[in-house]
């Protein structure tokens, strides 16, 4: 709860900020919003990750200093834990170890932490994180701001996901007046890429796929098309969102080929399918418009078994009613 998180920060004064695996945008912008209210509190703050921060968000404020690391190998009086499903996530195999503090706003979340603080009604961590900068009585800098607004703008899909509600606006607001530059920003994250993704996007979308109902479409990533592209494994990040801008399209399964027959599935859908049911059951998780898991399989009957669960969440689906959009 964030009573309990407010009084843990104002006891203790060594704190480390993680978060999962391949961290995005939400996890980075969190991550280092947290550390500089931290800091900015005259406590010792420091971001580790076990993997490197992603071109898009290298511009972020603080995403130089992430110290990028395979384990907790300092001592801290607790260790916050960023929009993780489970223990494992940040890839540290010490942190169970550590006094950890899991916030997260997955529904889905495991209570792993010795202090959790879930809020499954936030847009994205970043919001979490600003409600305890304003609780603790934080001065909201332009990099707090900055790292927040990144951090929303890119769990709602800026601003297009059913997510995005006025409480999303009304902190965005604030954040603009607190210094956060959306057109910087939004230049800085979606419109520096390496022109390897580019080329790499026309090779995975060649791989097109859809059902008969056209409802539901998939695309594939082979290893292949990632050598001969000159990209590297984030510049596939993103690519899964073109298939779901077809009208039709309800539901989006991206396989990402790995290593030793191990695929990364990120799964994207519209309006009320579910798909974080179907990658809870291969083992993943996220939220009901955006999910992911990974697992060692055949290919051809990874993409049935894929497919078909698909079909369930698509069939489960309420009805939206018409298609105009009614003012509320
Ligand atoms: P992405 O497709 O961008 O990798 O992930 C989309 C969403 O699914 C994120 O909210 C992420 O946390 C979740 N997700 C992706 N992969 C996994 C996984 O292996 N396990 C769990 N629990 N969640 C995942
Ligand atoms: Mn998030």
């Amino acid at each position: 709860m964030l009573g309990q998180v407010i009084e843990l920060i104002e006891k203790h004064q060594r704190f480390a900020v993680t978060s999962h695996i391949r961290p995005d945008g939400d996890s980075l912008g969190s991550s280092l919003a947290l550390c500089w209210i931290l800091r900015g509190l005259n406590k010792e703050a420091e971001v580790i990750m076990c993997d490197h921060v992603p071109h898009a968000y290298s511009r972020l404020p603080g995403a130089d200093e992430v110290r990028v690391s395979p384990d907790v190998d300092r001592e801290y009086d607790a260790v916050f834990v960023i929009e993780c499903s489970d223990v494992t996530r940040p890839g540290l195999p010490s942190l169970k170890d550590q006094f950890v503090v899991n916030i997260d706003h997955h529904s889905t979340t495991e209570l792993f932490g010795d202090l959790n603080w879930i809020d499954s009604t936030a847009a994205a961590v970043g919001e979490m994180i600003y409600n305890l900068a304003k609780a603790i009585g934080a001065k909201i800098t332009s990099e707090i701001a900055s790292c927040v607004y990144a951090a929303l703008l890119t769990d709602t899909g800026s601003f297009h996901f059913s997510n995005t509600t006025e409480r999303t606006f009304k902190i965005a607001s604030e954040l603009v007046r607190h210094g956060a530059q959306p057109a910087k920003l939004s230049q800085a994250i979606f419109y520096n890429y390496p022109y390897s993704k580019v080329l790499l996007s026309g090779a995975v979308l060649s791989t097109l796929q859809r059902d008969e109902s056209g409802r539901i479409a998939w695309i594939t990533m082979t290893k292949e098309a990632l050598e001969q592209s000159g990209a590297n494994e984030d510049d596939s990040d993103g690519i899964i969102n073109y298939p779901l801008t077809v009208g039709d399209v309800e539901a989006v399964a991206f396989f990402r080929e790995m290593s030793n027959s191990t695929y990364r599935i990120s799964l994207r859908s519209k309006n009320r399918v579910n798909v974080a049911r179907v990658a809870e059951s291969f083992g993943g998780g996220g939220h009901a418009n955006a999910a992911g898991f990974t697992i060692k399989a055949d290919y051809h009957r990874l993409t049935q078994e894929v497919i078909a669960k698909l079909k369930e969440a698509v069939a489960a689906a309420p009805a939206v009613n018409g298609r105009e959009i009614k003012p509320r």
